[in-house]
C-alpha cells in the first residue's frame, strides 16, 4: 500500500471496505469520518476515540490533507480567494463569497481546463490532470478554517472553480458522496451545485447521483455564437445539450436547472438574444443567472453597459422566465467568474468553473 495515500480519497462504504481489507473494524471507518469532517481534525494524534496503537497504523499508512493554502486574499467585498497547492506543487484555486445567510464555497475540479472557452481564463491555461477526490473535499476543509464565528459556515459548495467537473466525474461523485453523507459534511444535496459547460453524455451519470443542482454555462442562444464562447459546442450543439435536458426525466422533474449566462457586450446582449431564449429553453424548469462579463487579462471581452444589461434581464423576465442579473464578487482581487489566471506562485485567479 502506498505511503501516500489518502483518507479523503473515500466516501464511507469505501473507507469501511478499504479498513476491513486492512482488518481494521469498520465502525472505526465511522469515527474517521466524524473527525475529519465534522471535528476537522486531520491529526491522528488528536483521534482520541481510537486505539493508540490503530491512530499509529494509521498515520504510517495514510495521508489526511491534500492541499495547502499558499496565499489567502480578501476583496472589499469579503469575498476570499484562496490560492492552493497540492502536494505535487500545482496551483488550483477557491473562492468563499459570503452573502446574507450563507457563504458559497467554489472549488475546482482540475488542474487547468481542456474545454478553452473563449471568455475564460482557466480555458488559456489547458489541462494538467484531475483533482483527486481527496484535492476536492480538503479544499472544503482548508476554506473552513479561513472562516471565524462570526462568518459562520460554509453553507453552499459550487463546483464552478478551476475544470470542467464533468470530466473528472467518478472523484467529483465521490467528493458528493462526502459531502452530503450525515457522517461526513452532512450538507442538504440542494446545497451543492455542479456545473458544466454541456458535455452531455455524462449529463445522465450527474442527475443520478442525487437532487444536487445542475448548472449549465449556456452564454449563447445561437450554435454561431456558442461555437466561439464554449466550443464544445462544436461537439454538443444547443440542439442536443436541450434535448438532452429536456428528455432526462431526472433533469425535469428535479430542481430547476441553472442557465449560466455571461452578458458580454456585442456578442450575445441584443433583445433579439433575450427573446431567443424562451423558445430554446421551453419544457425545461430552469432560473437564468445573467453575469457581466468579468475582464482578465488579454480577453476581447467586456461587460455591457448597466442600462443594457437590465434591459436584457427585463426582457427576459417579461416573456415569464425566472431570470436573476448578479453582480460580480470579488473582481478586486481577481477572484471572479473567468478570471482565472495561473500565472506564478503569488498570482492565482479563478475560473469560471464549466
Ligand atoms: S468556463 Fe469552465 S469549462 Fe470553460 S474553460 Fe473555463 S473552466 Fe473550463
Amino acid at each position: 500500500m502506498s505511503a501516500t495515500a489518502n483518507l479523503k480519497d473515500h466516501g464511507l462504504e469505501s473507507l469501511r471496505a478499504r479498513f476491513v481489507e486492512e482488518g481494521i473494524p469498520a465502525y472505526r471507518a465511522n469515527q474517521v469520518m466524524a473527525w475529519m469532517y465534522q471535528r476537522d481534525v486531520d491529526d491522528f494524534n488528536l483521534m482520541t476515540d481510537l486505539s493508540l496503537d490503530l491512530r499509529d497504523a494509521l498515520a504510517e499508512r495514510y495521508a489526511t490533507r491534500a492541499v495547502e493554502i499558499v496565499k489567502a486574499e480578501r476583496s472589499v467585498d469579503g469575498t476570499q480567494k484562496l490560492a492552493l497547492t497540492t502536494h505535487d506543487g500545482h496551483r488550483i484555486e477557491a473562492v468563499i463569497i459570503p452573502e446574507a445567510r450563507r457563504n458559497t464555497l467554489c472549488i475546482s475540479t482540475q488542474v487547468g481546463c481542456p474545454l478553452a472557452c473563449d471568455f475564460c481564463a482557466t480555458g488559456t491555461m489547458g489541462l494538467t490532470r484531475n483533482l483527486t477526490t481527496a484535492e476536492i473535499v480538503d479544499q472544503v476543509c482548508r476554506a473552513r478554517t479561513c472562516l471565524d464565528e462570526e462568518d459562520g459556515e460554509i453553507s453552499n459548495i459550487v463546483f464552478m472553480g478551476m475544470g470542467e467537473p464533468l470530466l473528472n466525474l467518478p472523484a467529483v461523485e465521490e467528493a458528493i458522496r462526502i459531502m452530503t453523507d450525515p457522517r461526513g459534511m452532512a450538507l442538504a444535496p440542494r446545497r451543492i451545485t455542479v456545473s458544466t459547460a454541456g458535455v452531455v453524455p455524462r449529463i445522465p451519470d450527474l442527475v443520478e447521483i442525487g437532487p444536487i443542482n445542475l448548472a449549465v454555462s449556456l452564454h449563447a442562444t445561437t450554435d454561431e455564437v456558442r461555437d466561439v464562447l464554449v466550443p464544445i459546442n462544436k461537439k454538443f450543439p444547443l440542439e442536443v445539450l436541450l434535448d438532452t435536458l429536456r428528455s432526462n426525466p431526472n433533469v425535469t422533474k428535479k430542481r430547476p436547472v441553472f442557465f449560466e449566462y455571461t452578458l458580454i457586450e456585442g456578442m450575445n446582449d441584443s433583445l433579439e438574444d433575450a427573446d431567443r431564449l424562451p423558445g430554446l429553453l421551453r419544457g425545461i424548469p430552469c432560473k437564468i443567472n445573467l453575469i457581466p462579463a468579468n475582464p482578465h487579462p488579454g480577453s476581447r471581452y467586456r461587460a455591457p453597459k448597466q442600462e443594457v444589461m437590465d434591459r436584457f434581464a427585463a426582457r427576459v423576465h417579461e416573456h415569464g422566465m425566472r431570470v436573476t442579473l448578479r453582480r460580480s464578487r470579488g473582481t478586486d482581487i481577481a477572484a471572479a467568474c473567468g478570471q482565472l489566471a495561473n500565472t506564478d506562485a503569488d498570482e492565482v485567479g479563478l475560473g469560471e468553473g464549466a
